[in-house]
Parts: C-alpha cells; structure tokens; sequence
C-alpha cells in the first residue's frame, strides 16, 4: 500500500512549499500546476521540464494519483454525474449538455455547513474543504468525457467558506498558462458571505458572480438559509454590486421558486424592484423536489415570470438538467458508493 500524500490533496500553501522543498524556483509551481491539473500526469517523471533530482524528490515524497471515480451516471439528457474519492472526501462533479454547449458544475467542499433548508448537500453535514487541486482534477476528469464550454462553482458546499483552495483554482482555470477560460465563461454562485465577496473582488480574478438570494424579506430568507442572519439581504446585495464594479463583472440574482414560501405576487414585484435598483438580472430556478427535502415547486411559475419581467432589468427560467440522476440544483448528496 503506498503511503505517501497524494499531491493533488495538498492545500495551496503546503504545495508551494512542497515544490521549493523539491529546490525548484517559485516559477515551477505553475509548471507543476499545468502538468498535474491540464495534462494530467500521474507520475513526476512525466515533468521532463525538471531536474532528475527534483523528479526523484517529488516520487519520493509524494503520489501523482489522480482521484478515484466511485460512480459514473448519464440521463437521458445527457447529463453526467461523478462521484469522487477525492483521498477519503467524496465529492460530485456534474457535466451538462445544452444545444452542443457543455457546462461543467464543480464541488468546493465535501459537504457544506451552511444547511440551507432546500438543500440535500446542507442535509448532509461538513467533512472537509477540498484542495485547489482536487477542485481542478474535476474539470481535468470531465474533460475527459467531453470538451468543457462553461464552469460553474454550484457543486457541494459555499465557495466562499474555502476561498483559499477556490481563489488559486479560479486563477488556473482562467490563466493563459492554465486553463485560459475567459472570466466571462466561469460564475461562482455564493448565498452571500460578504467579506468573502469582497476577498474574491479584491482576487482579480473577476469571475460572474450568481447570488443566491432566493427571498425578498429577510425573514422568510433567514428561515431557508441561516446565514442571512449573520449577512442579510441588502448587505449581500450592496457587496455584490461593490464586486460588479470592482471586478467589472455580471452578478446575477438567483430565486428558487418555493409553493408558499417566496412565491407571492408581491414577492415577484419586491424582486423584479431589486433587480431593477442593483442593475442584476434574476435567473428563476424551478425547484427539483428531491428526498428529504419537504418543499414543493411554485405552481404560479409564468405567472411570477411574467410580474417579475414586467418590473425587472432581465429574467430567465431555468430547468434543471440530470434530475433523474440526481445531478440537479441541490441534489447532490454523494450517494451510491
Ligand atoms: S445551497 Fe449551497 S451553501 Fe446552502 S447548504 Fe447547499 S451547498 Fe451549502
């Protein structure tokens, strides 16, 4: 059995240190990085651009592995589902297909510990954060099924709960010696932890930003997700304006459509207002009823669309793809392995 530290689950600092320890300049760090998370290596003697010293060092210290694939679904929309073991965390990673463009929905943490109400993840309590790297081998991995068009950080847990992992993930996907995915093809969706927000404006990594909002009061908002308690609604959206003109980026408002709880009429024009006075569009999210989660989807879909259009800068629906499979909005769970 091979003992030694899987590379890729080092958290970022410990891998900067790992490469200085191997006598390698500060520049390799981002030469380590493209072989292991674009290339996709799995043993060190693949990085031919290093001395046979340092190859020797890093075999020696460390396991190239990449994380274990546990379970591979497909609907009958194409969607695929990974389970990983990301070094005894499990994770899920979701690849969507729309009209030929693929969308690649990424994890953060194994778990979350925010439990929001609607939410199986919330349901399922923390384990850990995931690593840069072990957030990149999901995008390295599902690339092996298809070429990826978009990223969204909407997997498990709150990006904003691990911007030490996310924020030098955020800075591979979209550097030239990366990645190189345009800031424009990438959005972070966060419930809203305001010095997170303005951590990750001040990153320059200037991603779009999707704040889950999902209420217009702050008391039907706090009893659907906690942490409004500590960051309410109109902080969350004075920071996520702040972080359009900082990042000079699109923030977009997402509403979860919940029978009875956010669905009024009123609500539909508070909404529409808000998104008319912080200049951000709203996605309306058709809410995927999913075990254990005793909410049920609005029935007055159109009819909220259409109050929130009428008083809105822009509003879009979506339907959530791989339900079947357990792939969609706030289903992810880590089940069947
Ligand atoms: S909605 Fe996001 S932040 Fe809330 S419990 Fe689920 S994963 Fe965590």
């Amino acid at each position: 059995m091979n003992e030694k530290p899987l590379i890729r689950s080092l958290n970022h600092r410990l891998f900067v240190k790992a490469v200085r320890e191997a006598d390698l300049e500060k520049y390799s760090v981002d030469v380590l990085k493209k072989f292991l998370f674009k290339i996709g290596i799995t043993n060190f003697d693949e990085v031919t651009t290093f001395s046979k010293n340092a190859r020797e060092w890093l075999n020696s210290h460390f396991d190239a592995g990449l994380p274990k694939v546990l379970e591979r679904l497909r609907s009958k929309d194409e969607t695929i589902k990974l389970l990983l073991d990301c070094n005894g965390a499990k994770s899920e990673s979701v690849l969507m297909n729309s009209r030929g463009k693929r969308t690649a929905c990424i994890s953060v943490q194994s778990g979350c510990k925010l439990n929001c109400v609607f939410c199986a993840t919330g349901k399922l309590g923390f384990f850990r954060n995931l690593s840069f790297g072990e957030i990149l081998d999901q995008v390295l991995i599902l690339r092996g099924d298809a070429s990826i068009d978009r990223i969204v950080v909407m997997g498990m847990g709150e990006p904003m709960d691990n911007l030490d992992e996310v924020i030098p993930a955020l800075h591979f996907l979209t550097s030239k010696d990366g990645y190189g995915y345009s800031r424009k093809r990438i959005t972070l969706s966060t419930v809203g932890i305001v010095p997170g927000i303005e951590r990750l404006a001040d990153s320059g990594v200037g991603v779009e930003l999707a704040i889950s909002l999902h209420a217009v009061d702050d008391n039907v908002r706090s009893a659907i997700i906690p942490m409004n308690s500590k960051y309410n609604i109109e902080d969350v959206l004075k920071a996520s304006k702040l972080y359009a003109s900082k990042a000079n980026s699109k923030v977009t408002i997402e509403y979860l459509l919940l029978q009875d709880i956010n669905n009024s009429e009123d609500d539909a024009v508070k909404l529409g207002r808000i998104s008319r006075k912080y200049l951000m569009p709203i996605n309306l999210i058709v809410f995927n009823p999913t075990e254990g989660i005793e909410f049920e989807p609005a029935d007055n879909l159109e009819r909220f669309t259409k109050i929130v259009s009428d008083n809105a800068i822009a509003v879009t629906v979506r339907r959530s793809k791989g339900k079947e499979i357990s792939a969609a909005c706030g289903q992810l769970v880590m089940r069947g392995a």
